[in-house]
């Protein structure tokens, strides 16, 4: 029987892998990675079978029952079998439901965590999440809602936020009409400072700051890589000096708009 190690692949840079991450998968035997991981972070498990399972990879099943199916086997078949997620792997990554059922079949398995994607976002907006006098408290949430009926944390993550100095909102760009009218009813004001990163930590990076109302329209700006939304008066300044930029960009092309109308 070997052992199953669940490891964090970071933001997407490749040197965000951890030392650890990186002795593991040069002893693999079999790697199930998740879309988004680095094609030079998988080529350190040069000794390894390479399998796809995340959902940007269309190649097979992502169904969760198939991928703890298959990590079963591997582990009954190989010394050395790493699931290779982005980020932190027990970050929005599903990895209890793997550690079930790989604890259910008595396998054996350590996790080895990753940066997640919202420690990457605050290095790339250079914003720290818990600014002294400012901020004490960040909750990473989603609103996004599994498929299971049972999940009772469905109703409570719009308060969580409102709560929070600070918020990071996973998987979150795509529902960004619906989520700014859920804080707007949990009691966050329409000019709440926000952000979006795109591709943290990656050359394709982007930072977009706003009002919370303005979220769905910059949502829109933004290209086709991971991103995140991050809330809270630690952005203020960068918001209101992005505003600020604004302003005067229209004000000058008005003006040009104008002169070249004349
Ligand atoms: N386990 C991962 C998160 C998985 S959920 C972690 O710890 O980071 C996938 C979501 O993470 C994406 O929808 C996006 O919201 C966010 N994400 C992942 N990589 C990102 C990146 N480089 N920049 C911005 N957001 C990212």
């Amino acid at each position: 029987m070997g052992k199953v190690y669940l490891v964090g692949a970071g933001p997407g840079a490749p040197d965000l892998l951890t030392l650890r991450a990186a002795r593991i998968l040069e002893r693999a035997d079999v790697v199930f990675h998740d879309a988004l991981v680095h094609p030079e972070v998988l080529a350190l498990a040069s000794r390894a079978r390479i399998v796809p399972v995340g959902k940007r990879c269309s190649q097979i099943s992502t169904d969760q029952r198939f991928i703890n199916r298959n990590l079963v086997e591997a582990a009954q078949r190989h010394e050395v079998v790493v699931r290779l997620k982005g980020g932190d792997p027990m970050m929005f990554g599903r990895a209890q439901e793997e550690i079930d059922a790989l604890s259910a079949n008595g396998i054996e398995y350590e996790v080895v965590p990753g940066v997640t994607a919202a420690l990457g976002a605050s290095a790339e907006l250079s914003v720290s999440l818990t600014r002294r006098g400012v901020s004490r408290s960040v909750v990473f949430a989603t609103p996004r809602i599994g498929k299971d009926q049972n999940d009772d944390t469905r109703g409570n993550w719009a308060q969580a936020v409102a709560a929070a100095d600070t918020a990071v909102l996973y998987m979150s760009r795509g529902e960004a009409p619906q989520l700014v009218a859920a804080l707007r009813a949990a009691g966050l004001a329409a000019d709440h400072p926000a952000a979006i990163v795109e591709s943290a930590s990656l050359p394709a990076a982007r930072r977009l700051h706003c009002r919370l109302d303005a979220l769905p329209e910059r949502a829109g700006e933004t290209g086709p890589g991971p991103a995140l939304v991050i809330l809270g008066n630690v952005l203020r300044e960068a918001v209101e000096s992005a505003e600020r930029v604004s302003t005067t960009c229209n004000t000058a092309s008005d003006a040009a708009q104008s002169a070249s109308a004349r």
